[in-house]
């Protein structure tokens, strides 16, 4: 087996952690106490671990390195649709649970489908005007579920599953495509 390549950080930490950057280095943050042999022994013992992620960001860099970001004009006009889209579920389905929400914000954000804060106000990516409808549907049932359990609790799932039965399989498409589409965003927010 060749030798692995990696970069130490030490600091005032307690634990040793390992990571795979999305270009493929390979570092480790290490307790100032702890000697190189052991960090050594460390990544070595995580060998496999470390060639699925090498693959697994490859595979991701691969994806995304095709996608054409959307310009502003078409970002602007994504949000006027996706609000067009969105509005009226999140009118349905807080009639149906009962319940109530604040403000919707309608972002281009690189990170997230969706979000829900503490005082109910709502925030959905544009980027969901791209997707499948039940996709779309599915990230609105879960914010709103988050009016009545503010976390990702057993109790939160099987409500979320209560009002779409088949969330998984939306769920799974918006984590499988979910790192192209955020592509698209280009550099926003
Ligand atoms: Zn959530």
């Amino acid at each position: 087996m060749a030798d692995i390549e990696y970069f130490v950080e030490k600091s005032h930490r307690r634990t040793l952690s390992l990571a795979v950057k999305p270009d493929g280095s390979v570092v480790v943050k290490a307790p100032l106490f702890v000697r190189n042999s052991d960090i050594k022994r460390f990544v070595d013992s995580h060998a496999d671990w470390i060639a699925k992620n090498v693959i697994k960001n490859a595979a991701r860099s691969e994806r995304i390195s095709h996608v054409e970001p959307l310009t502003e004009p078409e970002l602007k006009a994504l949000k006027k649709k996706a609000r067009e889209l969105i509005m009226p579920l999140v009118h349905e389905y807080a009639e149906i649970m009962g319940v109530t929400y604040g403000t919707v914000a309608i972002r281009a954000q690189k990170s997230r489908f969706g979000s829900c804060s503490g005082k109910g106000n709502l925030n959905f990516n544009c980027v969901l005007a791209l997707c499948p409808e039940g996709a779309m549907r599915y990230v609105v049932v879960h914010e709103l579920c988050h009016r009545r359990h503010m976390n990702h609790s057993r109790a939160f799932w099987s409500m979320v599953e209560d009002y779409m039965p088949d969330y998984k399989e939306h769920r799974l498409w918006l984590k499988r495509n979910g790192d192209v589409l955020m592509a698209r965003i280009g550099k926003q927010e």
